[in-house]
């Protein structure tokens, strides 16, 4: 694999087809001042003005911070063994595309369409709102944790209001764009082939990510517990409560561990091991998948004592590159397939075969 040093860290090359398929990818993500060289692998500022992102190439798609740290990393996990490690994983935008087609994919909460146009509308009017927000560099974290707790807040309370049944769920979610990752599937079958337990730990809602894994995937998977916002039904099938704590994007923490359920109960398996919150505990090896800051307390809750993060950034990749690396120890750019994490997990359980 080649590799060249820019601005203190290393880029990855990547092939040239998966290059021009990126590059289309790009369009939707950089404003009009960046333009296509004669290369499609190499997008530059058309402008001449200095700025910290001239020497950097967005097309690629794997940034290493500190790749000695990262490889010590790997070398820790791989000695201790699968029996120590875990994955914890964000869900919308980290196990699922960001693009689907040239258009934007879905979250498990905007595939939602609850049966009531009215209350549909005024969901849509707190994402305008709201959104931009989440992701904007310039307010401050702690406004921006209120922000989200109010806006989860506000939805969770006009589904209720406007009357959510079980069935809108799954209508929705036969109706949704929305897609995993390329490999993503195959990261699941690779886990639960050495019991490695996955946490999806989502700011979403439980029910719909379950829903998305049955009609999306076709099969559950014994090593998945899902960390999220989950819904309590009346008899009738209608939304009436949510249970617990309301995980928004940025308190994902020890608490929302304890909100957990084992996705196996739901698809009525229970021969599966029962990865419980104790067991998980003990597993103190971390592989960490997300696509925001936020995401990095989802391990918050555990004493683990080898973690790499591995974070996807997809959107504002201008002004968010700089935090990610330096957050993240690796960063994918451009919706980047789960193929690399499915090869950097065969490393950290390659000592099985020894
Ligand atoms: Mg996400």
């Amino acid at each position: 694999m080649n590799s060249h040093r820019v601005q203190g860290s290393t880029i990855v090359s990547i092939p040239l087809h998966l290059a021009n398929a990126i590059s289309q990818q790009l369009h939707h993500f950089l404003p009009s001042k960046y333009c296509c060289t004669s290369s499609p692998r190499v997008w530059n500022r058309c402008c001449s003005a200095q700025n910290k992102m001239e020497n950097q190439d967005l097309s690629k798609f794997t940034i290493k911070g500190d790749p000695q740290s990262l490889q010590n990393k790997i070398s820790q996990i791989r000695m201790a063994g699968p029996s120590k490690l875990q994955v914890i994983a964000d869900f919308d935008g980290t196990l699922t595309r960001y693009f689907i087609n040239g258009s934007r994919g879905q979250s498990s909460h905007g595939l939602l369409q609850q049966g009531n146009p009215e209350y549909d509308a005024k969901r849509q009017a707190l994402y305008e709102y709201y959104h931009p927000l989440e992701f904007s560099p310039t307010v401050p974290l702690e406004e921006k944790t209120k922000l989200m707790e109010e806006w989860w807040g506000k939805t969770h309370g006009l589904l209720i209001e406007g009357g959510l049944t079980y069935d809108a769920i799954k209508k929705s979610v036969s109706n949704a764009l929305i897609a995993f990752r390329d490999g993503v599937v195959k990261l699941f079958e690779f886990l639960e082939e050495r019991d490695i337990p996955v946490l999806i730990f989502s700011a979403g809602l439980a029910d719909i990510i379950e829903e998305v894994l049955r009609q999306k995937v076709h099969k559950s998977f014994k090593n998945i517990k899902i960390v999220s916002n989950r819904m309590v039904f009346d008899k009738d099938g209608h939304l009436v409560s949510f249970k617990g704590k309301t995980i928004h994007s940025l308190n994902k923490n020890e608490h929302a561990l304890d909100m957990a359920a084992p996705l196996h109960e739901h698809f009525g398996d229970t021969d599966g091991p029962n990865y419980d919150n104790a067991s998980v505990k003990n597993r103190t090896n971390v592989l960490l998948l997300g696509d925001h800051i936020g995401d990095l307390g989802m391990s918050d809750g555990l004493k683990y004592e080898t973690r790499i993060s591995v974070g996807f950034l997809n959107d504002n990749i201008e002004n968010n590159l700089d935090n990610y690396r330096n957050a993240f120890d690796i960063v994918y750019l451009n919706d980047a397939p789960m193929w690399e994490v499915v090869e950097l997990v065969s490393q950290l359980c390659s000592n099985e075969a020894q």
